[in-house]
């Protein structure tokens, strides 16, 4: 039997470049988005930057639009991506062009939606307590509405009476979820994914819908075409998921009964899906006993625990699931690995007394990547222009707000000085959209990445867009210049 040579076996080299996923690489020692190297991206333009992969966010809604088609032949399947995950109108647009819905809330994500392309058959117009102006747009362009309470019910009936049209409606749930007791990844105390689900505000008390719903179903002016519900990126345990679904089924089954054999059109399942390295409630102390390298389940894992369940539990409770569509809402899912931020290090400080402590210093900040404090997350590191180099020393990865401002807390990192660039991964998903004017910090803009170009898709803000909303009453004003606060 030949022997294998020296040359056959894996040798490292200097050339050789490591795929972290599907669009992010190292390539002799330095980061490279698609065919973007990060370094020049952060040197064309400037730090602290959001930037997106157009060819994740595509294959992204591929894989889930595909992942659920094939485990659910019995209807047609959905995917209406969370606006308010991103609401860049550019990512948005490559969004529509792969034929996705949309789930808004309010008018800024319902204009977001409409601007972009979206058809609104396929926009779900969500939200506890929408206003009369947005219902109002919703029927007229013949959305479909994610029902919250009675008194919607009556505005949606009233407006599309008014208007001599039919209301596209569907109903919001709000199930019992007995069986999720397992801890939130939201709550630092661990309070269960039960608990919290209860107290979340959306959807109709199912004592009032059972009363309600059938004033709906027989309205002539509304369209009953389902029911939707959302538990939320609570826990990547697909048990959760599961007992989730078998919750949503019991109230169909209960509204079955009420409603003398009414079966919903579609279920839409909402959204809360993981992205693969998943950052979320990482500082949290059940967070903190995962591993770093351990990855969130697959959208195909998510598929088939959701559909093999809806399918057993309608069955189960004499449900018909042959003909049922079924929707999904991911928003995290889609955007988080698509996106990564780049900051630049302006100084590093360390003491060793009172306690041996280092800083290194960026030019970023929490507030740019709020769910640092929101959701608990921890962000991966990368020092771009080092990536292969082995980490030596440990440090807060810390902003430039007044705060304590810890970015990432306790990073292992190789040698960082001055003028480096740090890619911090997964921060497509609600960073700019949380992103806020503390300290007068103007937000960084969006870069859109596709093979070897980028370009912008929303401008860094100036220091006079943080000012622009702001007037000075003229008696405040001093007679040759601004008022100097004394
Ligand atoms: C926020 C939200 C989503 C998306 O949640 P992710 O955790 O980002 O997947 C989907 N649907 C509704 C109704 C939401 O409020």
């Amino acid at each position: 039997m030949p022997r294998p040579s020296a040359k056959g076996m894996a040798q490292p080299s200097v050339d050789q470049s490591t795929r972290l996923d599907s669009v992010l690489s190292i390539r002799k020692g330095r980061l490279y988005v698609e065919a973007c190297e990060a370094l020049e991206l952060a040197e064309q333009f400037g730090t602290p930057l959001y930037v997106i992969s157009e060819t994740q966010l595509r294959q992204n809604f591929r894989r889930y639009l595909a992942a659920f088609r094939q485990r659910w032949p019995e209807g047609p399947v959905r995917v209406l991506p969370s606006i308010k995950a991103n609401f860049s109108l550019a990512l948005r647009a490559i969004l529509t062009s792969e034929g996705a819905g949309c789930d808004t809330f309010g008018e800024g994500e319902w204009f977001a939606a409409m601007s972009s392309g979206v058809s609104p058959a396929l926009i779900s117009v969500n939200g506890s307590s929408k206003s009369r102006e947005l219902l109002e747009q919703a029927i007229e362009a013949g959305a479909r509405i994610t029902l919250d309470s009675e008194m919607e019910l009556e505005l949606v009936r009233e407006i599309a009476r008014a208007k001599g049209r039919r209301a596209s409606v569907r109903f919001r749930l709000r199930p019992r979820y007995s069986e999720l007791r397992q801890p939130s990844d939201f709550d630092p105390a661990g309070a269960t994914v039960r608990d919290l689900a209860r107290r979340y505000k959306p959807g109709i008390p199912t004592e009032v819908l059972r009363r309600v719903g059938r004033k709906a179903l027989v309205a002539p002016e509304l369209d009953v075409t389902g029911v939707m519900v959302h538990l939320g990126r609570h826990s990547t345990d697909l048990e959760v998921w599961r007992g989730m679904v078998r919750s949503v089924v019991d109230v169909l089954s209960d509204l079955k009964q009420a409603w003398g054999g009414w079966e919903p059109g579609e279920i839409d399942l909402g959204g809360g899906f993981a992205s693969p390295r998943d950052p979320t409630g990482r500082l949290t102390p059940q967070g903190q006993s995962r591993p770093l390298d351990a990855l969130a389940p697959t959208p195909e894992e998510y598929a088939e625990a959701l559909t093999s369940t809806l399918r057993s539990e309608l069955e189960r409770r004499g449900l018909i699931a042959e003909g049922k569509a079924l929707e999904i809402e991911p928003g995290r899912a889609l955007y988080a690995d698509a996106g990564l931020h780049l900051t630049s290090v302006r100084h590093v400080k360390s003491q060793q007394d009172p306690i041996p402590y280092r800083w290194v210093e960026t030019d970023t900040s929490e507030m740019f990547l709020l769910d640092s404090l929101v959701e608990h997350n921890r962000w991966t590191p990368i020092a771009v222009g080092r990536a292969a180099a082995p980490p030596t020393h440990t440090a807060d990865i810390v902003g430039i707000s007044c705060g304590f401002d810890v970015v990432v807390p306790q990073a292992r990192l190789p040698e960082v000085e001055p003028g480096d660039v740090l890619a911090l991964l997964d921060t497509g998903a609600y960073q700019d959209a949380c992103a806020n004017n503390f300290n007068a910090l103007p937000r960084p803009g969006t870069v859109l990445v596709r093979g070897a170009e980028a370009e912008w898709i929303k401008r860094p803000e100036t220091i006079e867009d943080v000012f622009r909303r702001d007037q000075i009453p003229s008696r405040l004003k001093r007679p040759g210049g601004l008022a100097e606060g004394r």
